[in-house]
């Protein structure tokens, strides 16, 4: 198990008036953000700069990723009101490149599909000019509940692989890899620019990540993340190994060459980190 914390998992604090602008906003607008929910160690930096990543649907989760510090239990009636404070809360921050996502809850009968498309179409409507990536649960594969969130036509669709397959049932025992795989097929096949991302630090080896990466690409996923997992709580799973940053950069390298518009990888890369950057680097798919 790997314990100590290397040299490079050394974050700067920052803290300025953006910081609290944006946590003020947030909280004013009752709105939660994976950021805040999941521990991200990139919040300081992000609020700092007036972005975040909102998450819908409450901050109860129905499932149970072992990596995830996210709340689990019993999930919280969808809020009408919530598409509209996101709004509301992406005007007061004048953000132009919004990252939306959600718990799972498969407690709801579309997945919480309807609840997406709102709150896209509730900034579209606020900031035309706006551009919305969603990174979405799997929906349980359910393609009824996918064309609720195409139709209202996000810029990208981002659906995370989390890890490699065969530590899907200690990792993510409730997700399916080859249903992941194919929600961002079917996304592709219904033209949207698609992106997909990894957590590494669980014990995988070099080539079981490139396996993954070559499994996106032969459903033409167009951008992909690749960062450290770092244990939440005590809850969550240990880390097996820090990833020195050197391996972060070839898997970049491979990613470029396996045709991937952009791939960003690093010790504290996360989904939605530097996500407007490899929106525009995905223009030229
Ligand atoms: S589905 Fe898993 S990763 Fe997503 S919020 Fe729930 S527990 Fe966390």
């Amino acid at each position: 198990m790997a314990k100590k914390f290397p040299p490079w998992l050394k974050k700067r604090v920052i803290i300025n008036e953006n910081l609290k602008k944006t946590s003020t906003i947030l909280k004013g607008l009752k709105l939660h953000t994976v950021c805040e929910e999941a521990g991200c160690p990139n919040v300081n930096e992000c609020f700092s700069n007036l972005t975040a990543t909102f998450m819908v649907l409450g901050n109860v989760c129905t499932r149970n990723c072992r990596f995830c510090g996210v709340k689990k239990g019993e999930s919280l009636p969808v809020d009408n009101t919530e598409p509209s404070r996101v709004a509301e809360a992406v005007k007061r921050l004048n953000l132009k490149y919004i990252v939306i996502t959600s718990v799972t809850r498969d407690d709801l009968a579309d997945g919480g599909a309807g609840q997406f498309a709102k709150t896209i179409f509730a900034i579209k409507q606020k900031i035309p000019d706006s551009k919305v990536e969603v990174l979405v649960p799997d929906f349980k594969g359910n393609q009824e509940s996918l064309k609720t969130v195409f139709l209202a036509k996000p810029d990208v669709f981002n659906h995370n692989m989390e890890t490699i397959e065969k530590f899907y049932p200690k990792v993510r025992p409730q997700a399916n890899y080859k249903r992941s795989l194919n929600v961002l097929k079917f996304a592709k096949e219904a033209d949207f620019i698609t992106k997909s991302g990894m957590m590494l630090g669980f014990g995988e080896k070099k080539e079981e990540v490139i396996k993954v990466m070559q499994d996106l690409r032969n459903v033409n996923c167009n951008l992909l993340t690749i960062g450290q997992y770092l244990q939440p709580n005590k809850k969550c799973l240990e880390v097996e190994r820090f990833v020195p940053p050197e391996e972060f950069a070839e898997y970049q390298k491979v990613g470029e060459k396996l045709g991937f518009a952009s791939v960003v990888s690093g010790p504290f890369v996360r989904s939605s980190y530097q996500a407007e950057e490899m929106f525009s680097k995905s223009k030229k798919v």
